[in-house]
């Protein structure tokens, strides 16, 4: 059997072991060092505004450390757009903070700006006012940034932007990762790209990215000895780790290339096929890194075929295929906390599903790919 096409696998560069081997070289085996520094200054200049950047832990940890920079504390609520990974809600638990989930809009996707002014002002109108807003870009697919960012401003009520999947990503021309007050970018295994996990909180000050970085390296305070006047964290990244991220960058627009270009193929793979809707940009405002492809299914218009039933007849020919995000609304653990919105999420969860989109697939991959498709719909 050949081998397997994963969703989105790491994609080496090359540089990448001459920056780990350089930091062997120098000892520089510590979450501190040049590659920290440097990729964090490669991350700056990428990002192309005002920002400033701490290269941590995981994504996880640049949210959690964004929430805490926000202010957020135990009781407080935090509003997060309900279709997500769990990494984006889980921190505001991690705070003992409440989440107030906001369903989706039809076409990126993401956090809905009407469903975020009804949850805004019904949680005021119960007497607390949410803290922050954390938004997604899912799938690297920008959301409504300036109907998103016009109801927080009105309320005045700052964002967490959640970049985790869509470094490269822009709207109206400006990189995803530089609207938030504060936002959290990702480089676990199977993002765009990998530091073999990692993650990066962008600031706007450098006053608030030293404040994320000493609190990423355990609030020491200036003393010989060990001194703590506040709670800290080991949220650090590695001189290792950075030293991959530093190569990946040389490479990040070319993998975004090819991750287009896979997005372009599912666009005429799917082009013919009835109840089909290849997940796209709705206007040239948006420009989505495409890190995964995602399709929706209308099981009427395709003969009865469904999302669930194109992922089975995928599996068993070695091809991963997965739903998308289930709602946070909907998980378990989160049945609890207070929802606002329609079926948005719901029904994409229902209907969709992602596809293998690594910017390592080649034209072999392709075609057992659009060979397989082709027999599923049949
Ligand atoms: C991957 C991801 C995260 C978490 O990043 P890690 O680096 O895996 O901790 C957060 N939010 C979203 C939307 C993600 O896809």
């Amino acid at each position: 059997m050949r081998d397997k096409i994963w969703l989105s696998s790491p994609h080496m560069g090359g540089a990448e072991q001459k920056f780990v081997q350089q930091a062997f070289d120098a000892n520089w085996v510590a979450p501190l060092g040049p590659n920290v520094n440097g990729f964090e200054e490669d991350l700056k200049v990428y990002l192309g505004e005002e920002v400033h950047v701490g290269a941590l832990s995981s994504g996880t940890a640049a949210l959690h450390l964004g929430l805490v920079l926000l202010g957020v504390q135990a009781g407080d609520e935090v509003i997060c757009q309900t279709m997500t990974f769990s990494a984006s809600a889980n921190p505001i638990r991690y705070l003992g903070a409440i989440p107030v989930f906001v369903d989706s809009e039809e076409t990126t996707w993401n956090l809905c700006p009407i469903a975020l002014e009804e949850a805004i002002t019904d949680r005021i109108a119960k007497g607390i006012k949410p803290k922050a807003i954390i938004a997604v870009h899912l799938y690297g697919m920008p959301y409504q940034v300036d109907e998103v960012h016009a109801v927080a401003n009105k309320y005045n009520i700052p964002i967490l932007e959640d970049s985790a999947e869509a470094l490269g990503s822009t709207y109206k021309g400006k990189k995803c990762g530089t609207f938030g007050a504060i936002a959290a970018l990702s480089f676990n295994g199977n993002k765009i790209i990998t530091t073999s996990g990692g993650g990066a909180l962008v600031a706007h000050t450098q006053e608030v990215k030293d404040r994320a970085v000493f609190l990423s390296t355990q609030a020491r305070d200036a003393a010989p000895h060990y001194q703590h006047s506040e709670i800290g964290y080991n949220y650090r990244m590695s001189n290792i780790c950075a030293g991959i991220g530093r190569g990946q960058m040389e490479v990040l627009d070319k993998h975004i290339g090819y991750r287009r270009n896979m997005h372009d193929f599912y666009i005429n793979l799917f082009a013919e096929i009835p109840g089909v809707t290849v997940f796209k940009e709705s206007s040239g405002d948006y420009f989505s890194n495409h890190w995964l492809s995602a399709i929706t299914i209308n099981a009427e218009e395709a003969n009865g075929k469904t999302a669930e039933g194109l992922r089975l007849h995928l599996e068993q020919v070695n091809i991963e295929s997965r739903p998308l995000w289930k709602p946070m609304h909907l998980q378990p653990v989160f049945a609890e906390f207070p929802y606002y919105g329609r079926t948005v999420a719901k029904d994409l969860f229902e209907t969709g599903l992602c596809l293998p989109s690594g910017s390592n697939l080649n034209d072999s991959d392709r075609k057992h790919i659009a060979e397989h498709v082709h027999q599923f719909f049949k």
